[in-house]
């Protein structure tokens, strides 16, 4: 990816309110046509940032670029770039169609183009034939899809998102996290997202920048963040995750320091099992079974000291069977190369 195009460059940024640090010291390259999240916990600066990208807020210190030129101090209108908000707004008193062409209206671009790039932008977000309803007779999902085809028919080279899909219910956000990630590819514009869902950022992106206070605690794409975080607060933050840290680690790896292992590479076996070559065992007692349809969790105390979490598929076992193993001795095995260190 290094000689692809740089969409948004940011260097060195940071921003103060008051004694809060809201953004401190921000690196960012954003290639073209890349679908980036900010993922944190809430306060970690994500807001600031796209807002300092977008020309709502200046920083105290650094630099933005976009496409190459340095529009730190340039105004939001003049920046290629358009914002979808978690409270998106549309006009009540407009159809769908008067919404998606205001900007353009404001634009004074021609009323026959304003039309036909409104519906384009309604075909995008499979609205073609929603035109003349009233924002009140759609439904949340419709109505999030109203507002990023307005934000679309602009046709910005960069689309910054705020927890856009924030709003909705567990079921609808799923399913819009699908449909706008492959509108995304479609339209190719540069998306940068922003939430605190973890599962939402794994789904969606090319790549993922953690926040933890203000800073990038990594970026890489989903599979680096999720299975080779290079920090407990990643490692926490991204996934449930198993520590195995001093006198635990020494016991079960045979080496000191912290490492972590995910919960669904763990297999839950007979006690006595024991490790083969290229794996881990620890024994433990099983203290909870948790049935959560697809999967089923075990939470084990083993004897080392700790606890772990295992997850396993119920493709082929029945609930009974797995229920039946609380209070049992069983052993945790997993690859080696699936414990990786924190340090
Ligand atoms: P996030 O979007 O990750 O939740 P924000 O960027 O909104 O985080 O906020 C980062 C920090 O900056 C928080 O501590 C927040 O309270 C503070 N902050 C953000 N905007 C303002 C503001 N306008 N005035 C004062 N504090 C702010
Ligand atoms: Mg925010």
């Amino acid at each position: 990816m290094a000689d692809r195009p740089v969409a948004i460059r940011v260097r060195g940024l940071r921003r103060t309110f008051g004694s809060v640090v809201a953004v401190d010291d921000v690196d960012l390259d954003v290639f073209d046509g890349e679908f980036l999240t900010l993922l944190g916990p809430s306060g970690s600066g994500k807001t600031t940032v796209l807002r300092i990208i977008a020309g709502f807020e200046r920083p105290d210190a650094g630099t933005v670029e976009l496409a190459g030129v340095d529009v730190t101090n340039a105004p939001p209108y003049a920046r290629d770039v358009n914002t979808v908000f978690q409270d998106y707004a549309l006009f009540p008193h407009m159809s769908v169609l008067k919404n998606v062409e205001y900007g353009l209206r404001v634009k004074r671009v021609p009323a026959s183009e304003r039309r036909a790039r409104a519906e384009e932008a309604l075909a995008a977000v499979r609205l073609t034939g929603y035109e003349d309803r009233a924002p009140s007779q759609l439904s949340g999902g419709q109505r999030q899809r109203v507002a990023l085809a307005r934000a679309l028919v602009n046709r910005p080279k960069v689309l910054l998102l705020d927890e856009p899909l924030g709003a909705l219910d567990l079921k609808l956000r799923e399913e819009m996290q699908v449909e706008l990630k492959a509108l995304q590819r479609e339209v190719g514009i540069t998306f940068v997202f922003v939430t605190h869902d973890q599962d939402e950022a794994l789904t969606m992106s090319d790549r993922i920048a953690v926040f933890n206070a203000g800073r990038i605690a990594q970026l890489g794409t989903p599979t680096d963040i999720y299975e080779h975080p290079t920090s407990e607060f990643v490692a926490g933050f991204v996934g449930t995750s198993n520590l195995l840290r001093g006198a635990v680690a020494q016991a079960v790896i045979g080496k000191a320091g912290t490492y972590s292992v995910r919960p669904e590479k763990i297999r839950v076996l007979a006690a006595g099992t024991g490790a083969k070559s290229g794996e881990r065992a620890a024994s433990g007692v099983v203290r909870e079974v948790i049935y959560v349809g697809m999967t089923t969790r075990f939470v084990v105390d083993i004897d080392a000291g700790s606890t772990l979490m295992a997850v396993q598929q119920n493709a082929a076992t029945a609930s009974g069977e797995v229920a039946a193993l609380r209070g049992q001795p069983v052993d945790l095995v997993w690859r080696t190369e699936h414990e990786y260190s924190l340090d």
